[in-house]
């Protein structure tokens, strides 16, 4: 199903690529010659995690990305236009956390400050890059989900995440889920796949490194499906091992 050789010289966007998950995806794709343009909001740290790539033999640029300004992602599809022409993958990667919210108490200012990056920033991305991934002979977009997104997983009592209350968190990954299911219908007639997955639970800022997988291990999913043949699902949810239920 991968096919990393379709994929050889192509062009890869990834937001939130300056630490954890996001440079290990670029990091991954980096390795297999695709070149990664490292999406960060902060341009010293951006700058710093393409150099650190470009110095381990990847060719990587910094792009100026925060995913909840529009500007900023107006401009970066700009000038992905100008310099390339065209976009092959994008990354849904930029994400934030609220812990220990209760939907009972948490304050509904930072649930909507949990969509805005975790949900609204991802559907701008794909609008703004859209016609540059149309122009690609072989699109690809994976939406960087959660296990806690799974209405399946997180609804039963027996699950490890029987317990976990974090209403604007887990309802921002469904409703990630659900956008990507949506963008796969709509381009159902293209090129282009869309696919949700899910990194596992790792070690990295959003947690306070709390997770027992790397943030390497957790990249793993994410560029699997970035990489995936024309025979390659659309429209699906899954970690490495396979599907996983929505
Ligand atoms: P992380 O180390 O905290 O990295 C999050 C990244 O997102 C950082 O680069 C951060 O940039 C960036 N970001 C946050 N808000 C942004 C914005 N408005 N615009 C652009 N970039 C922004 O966490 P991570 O674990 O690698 O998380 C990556 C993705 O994996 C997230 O979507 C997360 O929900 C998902 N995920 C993680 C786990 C896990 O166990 N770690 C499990 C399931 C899913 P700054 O450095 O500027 O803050």
């Amino acid at each position: 199903m991968e096919n990393v050789e379709l994929f050889q010289g192509d062009i890869a966007l990834i937001s939130g690529a300056n630490k954890g998950i996001g440079y290990e995806i670029a990091r991954g794709l980096g390795a297999k010659k695709i070149k990664v343009l490292v999406g960060a909001r902060d341009e010293a740290r951006g700058q710093a995690a393409a150099e650190n790539l470009k110095a381990e033999g990847a060719d990587a640029r910094f792009v100026k990305l925060d995913v909840t300004d529009r500007e900023t992602i107006r401009s970066a599809a700009e000038w992905i236009g100008q310099e390339f022409g065209r976009l092959d993958i994008l990354i849904n990667n930029a994400g934030i956390a609220e812990w220990d919210a209760k939907p009972s108490t948490v304050e509904l200012a930072k649930v909507r400050e949990v969509y805005e990056t975790n949900f609204f920033g991802p559907v701008s991305l794909i609008q703004a890059m859209l016609p540059l991934l149309k122009k690609s002979k072989h699109g690809r977009i994976v939406n960087v989900s959660s296990s806690l997104g799974s209405l399946t997983l997180s609804s039963d009592l027996n699950s490890p995440f029987a317990d976990f209350l974090a209403l604007g968190y887990c309802t921002s990954k469904s409703a990630l889920n659900s956008m990507t299911v949506q963008f796969a219908k709509e381009l159902k007639n293209t090129p282009i796949k869309v696919n949700a997955i899910c990194p596992g639970y790792c070690a990295t800022d959003i947690n306070n490194h709390s997770g027992p997988r790397s943030a390497a291990q957790g990249a793993a999913a994410a560029i699997q499906y970035a990489t995936i043949g024309e025979d390659g699902p659309s429209g699906g949810y899954f970690n490495e091992n396979g599907s996983i239920p929505w």
